[in-house]
Formats: C-alpha cells, structure tokens, sequence
C-alpha cells in the first residue's frame, strides 16, 4: 500500500497509509494525515472544518500506487523542490514540502501483509499452487510483482512462505513485510 513518511523532527520519520481513497495532510505544525471523509470538526461550533491543507487523491480506483496532490494555488507546497502549481501526480519516493517546512516523502512501495482476498470479479489463482484463492481467505501479495498467494495455514497452504522466493518472481519471502526504503539518511 503506497504511503507517506512524515518527518516529525529533524531525521526522525513516521510512517501513515495511504490506505483510503483521499486524504488531507494538515500544513499546520502536527501535519496530521486525515482520511479526507473524516474531516477535522471546529472544537467550538463542531461544524467540519472547510478543507484546508493539501490534499491527497487515488487516481485509479484499482491502482494503489497511483497518487496526485492537490492544493491551493498561493500555498508553498513544494514537490522535489518545484512549486506546485494546483495539482501533481506523484511518483515513488517524491519528496513532498510544505508550507510549514514540513518534509514528507510518498512511497509507493507496497510490504507485503497477511491479508484477506479481496473479493473481484475474476478468479485468482495461487501464485504457487496454482490453485483458486477463496475471496475472504488469508493470502498475501507479492511486493515486487503483486502477484497473490494462499497464506492460509488452516488448510495447509502457507504457500508464500512456502518456499525461499515468490513463485512467480525472484522476490525474497523472508523480510516481504519489511520496507525496503525509507527516508533515513536523506
Ligand atoms: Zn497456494
Ligand atoms: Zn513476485
């Protein structure tokens, strides 16, 4: 799942999902990462806050790596350096500054997670078994070629971990989980 590090203080980074279909960063000091239908209430009135900050939008509804940010013309959000004039597609390890001297970095690097089939319209098939993958069933993508595989230890298919790389790709199985990049040291 493509997501943001955000640096809290100087060389010191946190890590928040991408995980909805847009998203607010606050400019304001504490850069909150709200899901954008979850707007900050006014603590007097309670009323949802107008949107403020910048905004982070899904481009392809089946395409998690695919990002673009949007924000005010007058704002200084800053992309790689470049001032952003309204609205810029994103791409992997873009770094992100805002108004507020903020530095966050997008990454579309998906780890790979233990994770219930998404049910689709189509039959998906085991990247190792070649066998069906029930929709609801714990299965688990590849991170370098997305491609799935059973993970599900109830009925005897622990198929990723099964063997030492993917089996569809030379992609490690030990460490999926882990991120490969961060910003440390930037
Ligand atoms: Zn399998
Ligand atoms: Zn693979």
């Amino acid at each position: 799942m493509a997501h943001l590090w955000m640096e809290r203080e100087a060389g010191e980074w946190a890590v928040a999902m991408l995980d909805s279909e847009a998203h607010v960063l606050d400019p304001n000091c504490d850069a909150r990462l709200v899901r954008a239908d979850e707007r900050v209430a006014d603590p007097v009135s309670g009323a949802p806050l107008p949107p403020a900050g910048v905004l982070l939008v899904r481009r392809a509804p089946d395409d998690e790596k695919c990002w673009a940010l949007f924000c005010a013309f007058d704002d200084d959000v800053r992309v790689n350096g470049l001032p952003v004039a309204g609205v810029k597609a994103l791409a992997d390890r873009d770094e992100i500054r805002l108004p507020a001297g903020m530095r966050c970095y997008f990454s579309a690097e998906r780890p790979a997670r233990v994770e219930p089939l998404p049910a689709g319209d189509r039959v998906i098939h085991c990247g190792r078994c070649k066998a069906p993958i029930a929709p609801g069933s714990p299965a688990l993508r590849c991170p370098e070629c997305g491609v799935w595989h059973h993970q599900n230890e109830a009925i005897g298919r622990p198929c990723w971990t099964y063997g030492a790389v993917c089996g569809a790709c030379p992609c490690p199985t030990a460490g999926a989980a882990d991120y490969r990049w961060t910003p440390d040291g930037l």
